[in-house]
């Protein structure tokens, strides 16, 4: 079967470029037959592209891309199947939003007293965005020419030990987890291997995402080397941590990271496609 899956894609209701509707219906161009939209920190997204891929049989998974904390690192743990209207969910999400409309007012005035005139500009992405992120603040320095691209506005202005750098104040990992199950969603660890962690604390990473009720782990994504591939099929393993499969995708036109992708998983590693093709409700039962 060419049927394929994506539990990991972004539009522009964070920081993708697609609609959500845009999005359905490449999904359906390119043969997917389960979908979930997981944008950074919302779920504004899902109703529209419910409707969409109801509309082309695409069995739709509501999702949602939650950022946390732990030791300091900054963790993306993917919910999938959640209620988007739970109240606790909800709370988690303004939470955050207001961290990081905090965070992104303070690099905009630790860059402006570095001589860049971007306490404005971040003032007003402020106001015009649910959802700000330092990738937003990346491209008005782009666009105010002092960094060529996005990645070297980063390395310039945005890194730790860089004059724009502003720690972030997440919520926890385990708080995480549980406003996922609150809202009757799976929690899944998303691109463990991007992290920059050793092999020691990624194994620690896991440990404690699976003690704190964490249900999967993304096994096949977009660009991933087999090294990779086996360290990642082998966390699944080692932890008892579902795989799921998904391509981050943001925009198109990246050939490195089409939508959608192949249902197939590592030998031994249980998919959560399974459990996501249960009636709704039954997505938490083990
Ligand atoms: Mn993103
Ligand atoms: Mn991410
Ligand atoms: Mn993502």
């Amino acid at each position: 079967m060419d049927e394929r899956v994506d539990l990991h894609t972004h539009s522009n209701c964070s920081d993708g470029t697609l609609s959500p509707v845009e999005l359905a219906s490449l999904a359906t161009a390119r043969q997917v037959a389960m979908l979930a939209l997981t944008d950074h920190d919302t779920v504004a997204g899902c109703a529209a592209a419910q409707s969409a891929c109801t509309a082309y049989g695409i069995r739709f998974v509501p999702g949602i891309e939650l950022t946390c904390g732990w030791h300091e690192r900054e963790i993306h743990i993917v919910g999938l199947a959640i209620d988007t209207e739970s109240t606790m969910l909800r709370a988690q999400i303004e939470d955050t939003r207001a961290r990081r409309r905090a965070r992104i007012a303070e690099i905009g005035r630790r860059l402006e007293k570095h001589g860049i005139a971007a306490a404005e500009p971040c003032a007003s992405l402020i106001a015009g965005n649910a959802t700000p992120t330092r990738m937003h603040v990346a491209r008005l320095l782009v666009a105010g020419g002092h960094a060529t691209n996005t990645e070297q506005a980063f390395e310039r202005f945005l890194r730790r030990g860089q004059p724009g750098h502003v720690p972030a104040d997440w919520p926890e990992l385990q708080a995480t987890v549980a406003s996922i199950h609150a809202a009757g969603g799976l929690a899944v660890l998303a691109h463990p291997h991007r992290y920059p962690l050793s092999n020691g604390q990624l194994r620690e990473l896991c440990g404690h995402f699976k003690d704190a009720g964490g249900d999967g782990i993304e096994v096949s994504l977009a660009g991933l080397g087999p090294a990779d591939a086996d360290r990642l099929a082998s966390l699944a393993r080692r932890y008892g941590l579902a795989g799921s499969i998904g391509s981050d995708f943001h925009e198109p036109g990246l050939p490195w990271r089409p939508l959608g992708r192949f249902a197939k998983l590592p030998d031994q590693v249980i998919s959560i496609v399974d459990r996501l093709r249960r009636p709704d409700s039954d997505a938490r039962a083990p």
